[in-house]
């Protein structure tokens, strides 16, 4: 028996690490990438370099797949309609995917299976942001383009009404939603499978810095088991009823209610191996990246206990130096417990090019060999 084809959309860092955790289990991957300096591209070994939003480039990849999946959600849910009609098994699926690619539409959608989100609304110009902005306590609110926004372009903190016109220029509907006053952000992960078994991971705290993920600290330190229940509980159910398969982040905000007690709301959804689960590669049993093949292929989904009381993950920013294996050295001397991953990107101040996760039992050592090991490599330390 042949091992099956995994066809995968996008050649970014998640496509590398999909593609690496199936290295092991024998699986073909095949990688459509818009260029061939992605950084899954450099790395997979049958690459087709075209645009995900041209049909026929998507028809001609997907013939010889098992199953399509994604390293990224923009590919137009009508050309996935096409893929699934002449065949092609397309995991997440145009129905679900759909949730993720537009905040509108993910809002309503959770509106109406009872998760709780942040008060919102379509929005068409500043006047109306003002009429919102009066309904929830006034300004400031958040205001987002309901399509093509990530790591927090497209998003938007109002405060008065001439401040409102900006998001209005791009010509996208605008979804305003109130500016909520969370503790701190988490991340609910779970798996689905087509058959529909589903695993979930334990919730994390994720620590954003400018809109960009910084720290991931797992499990979320201080969250109380009925809270991480509830976390849990919420992104299985959005899982089921948005009849995902793959891996779902569920973005969440911790809240304070008036009584002292922990409120979650959720923030947003990704259906794709996250940011927020980089940490299982080291720290659970089985990693999202391979769960999120194991659910495309409707295989029996891996445990996603965690391997270690606590493991971090920090991101590595490009900094000023383009070099970063010249820190390799020092950061694995160090502390050769250390697992680095590099995307293999070229290195421009901000972007993500790579990730380091430690673990183990005492949660500021853990956190403080990570960040060490982030800033040495981003050259914001030197020692
Ligand atoms: P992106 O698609 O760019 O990741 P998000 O919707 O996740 O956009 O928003 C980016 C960040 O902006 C969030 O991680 C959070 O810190 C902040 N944010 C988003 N929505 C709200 C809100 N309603 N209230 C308060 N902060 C918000």
């Amino acid at each position: 028996m042949t091992f099956p084809v995994v066809g995968m959309i996008g050649g970014g860092q998640l496509a590398r690490m999909t593609h690496e955790a199936g290295i092991p289990l024998g699986i073909r991957f095949k990688l459509l990438s818009d260029t061939p300096l992605d950084s899954a591209a450099m790395v997979a070994g049958e690459v087709v370099i075209g645009d995900y939003r041209d049909l026929e480039t998507l028809r001609a990849f997907a013939e010889g797949c098992d199953v399509i999946t994604f390293d990224h959600e923009h590919v137009p849910t009508e050309h996935l309609r096409v893929l699934e009609a002449d065949g092609i098994a397309v995991r997440p699926g145009p129905d679900a995917l759909v949730h993720a690619q537009d905040k509108g539409v993910m809002r309503a959608r959770l509106d109406e299976i009872g998760v709780p989100s942040p008060r919102h609304r379509i929005v068409d110009n500043p006047a109306d942001v003002t009429a919102f902005a009066e309904e929830v306590g006034g300004f400031p609110v958040i205001l987002k383009t309901v399509r093509g926004g990530y790591d927090g372009k497209g998003v938007w903190v109002v405060r008065s009404e001439a401040d409102a016109a900006q998001p209005f220029r791009a010509g996208v509907p605008v979804l305003a939603e109130e500016k909520v006053d969370f503790v701190r952000e988490l991340a609910a992960n779970v798996v689905r499978s087509p058959h529909g078994q589903a695993v979930a991971y334990p919730v994390v705290e994720s620590v954003q810095v400018d809109g960009v993920c910084d720290t991931v600290i797992a499990p979320a330190p201080d969250l109380g088991a009925d809270v991480s229940a509830r976390a849990q509980q919420l992104a299985l159910t959005i899982a089921k009823e948005l009849g995902v398969t793959g891996h779902l982040a569920v973005e969440l905000f911790e809240t304070r209610n008036d009584d002292g007690t922990p409120g979650i709301l959720v923030n947003e959804l990704a259906m794709r191996p996250h940011n927020s689960g980089h940490w299982t590669q080291d720290g659970a049993v089985t990693s999202q990246f391979a769960n999120h093949l194991r659910a495309v292929l409707d295989l029996p989904l891996g445990d996603p206990r965690p391997r270690a009381r606590w493991t971090v993950m920090a991101n590595v920013l490009g900094g000023d130096y383009p070099d970063m294996y010249q820190g390799f050295l020092h950061c694995m001397a160090r502390d050769p417990q250390l697992k680095i991953h590099m995307y293999g990107k070229d290195v421009k101040p901000g972007r993500k090019v790579g990730h380091v996760n430690t673990y183990g039992d005492d949660l500021d050592e853990v956190r403080e060999r990570a960040r060490h090991a982030a800033d040495y490599l981003r050259g914001t330390i030197t020692e």
